[in-house]
């Protein structure tokens, strides 16, 4: 079986639940090509949506699915990671400071400077604009007058897959790689 195009590398399947959520955020499920058609081929999954990229053999061609729902549900189990994503997900992509939504400018802010001894933790770490992480600068939340439209906290498994239902899976298809980034680790 020859892929038709290039890159099937980059044609990655979103793997839904059972209940068309996405099947983890932490990180996001995804698959190569290869498990998605090998799942698809099991009987395992139901195919929701499909790249132009085909893949053929001499018997058969097929699209390459891009989001795949399992027939069966899974629980989750385990505890939220500390990644870009989770972060962003918990602040509804929203800046905490003035309520810009422009996925565009969105970046980090430590509540309390770095060089105020502020630390990376889901504690101190909010989703902002880039130009109120800028107004803000190095300065307290006192100080500049910025606070954080909600106190963060670490959100718990069910919070963010609460949140995570807003975003239906189109809208994760197409931002991709973006994802793929978002769902690092980040530093303390
Ligand atoms: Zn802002």
């Amino acid at each position: 079986m020859a892929p038709r195009t290039a890159n099937p590398e980059n044609c990655p399947a979103l793997v839904l639940n059972a209940d068309y959520r996405p099947l983890s955020y932490f990180p996001l499920s995804l698959w190569s090509w290869q498990d998605s058609l090998k799942a698809v081929f099991l009987d395992r999954v139901d195919v929701v949506a499909h790249y132009d990229t085909c893949v053929r053999s001499p018997s058969f061609e097929m699209q390459l699915p891009s989001v795949v729902s399992l027939k069966s549900f899974v629980k989750h189990a385990r505890n939220p990671a500390f990644t870009r994503f989770n972060v962003f997900l918990r602040d509804g992509f929203i800046c905490q400071y003035c309520g810009n939504d422009d996925r565009e400018l969105l970046t980090f802010d430590h509540v309390i400077p770095r060089s105020r001894g502020g630390r990376t933790t889901w504690e101190n770490i909010v989703a902002a604009c880039s130009p109120c992480n800028i107004r803000k600068g190095g300065r307290m939340p006192k100080d500049a007058r910025m606070f954080p439209a909600v106190t963060p906290v670490r959100p718990s498994m069910y919070e963010l897959n609460d949140r995570g239902r807003s975003f239906p899976p189109h809208y994760l298809h197409e931002s991709w790689h973006d994802y793929l980034y978002w769902d690092c680790e980040l530093e303390p």
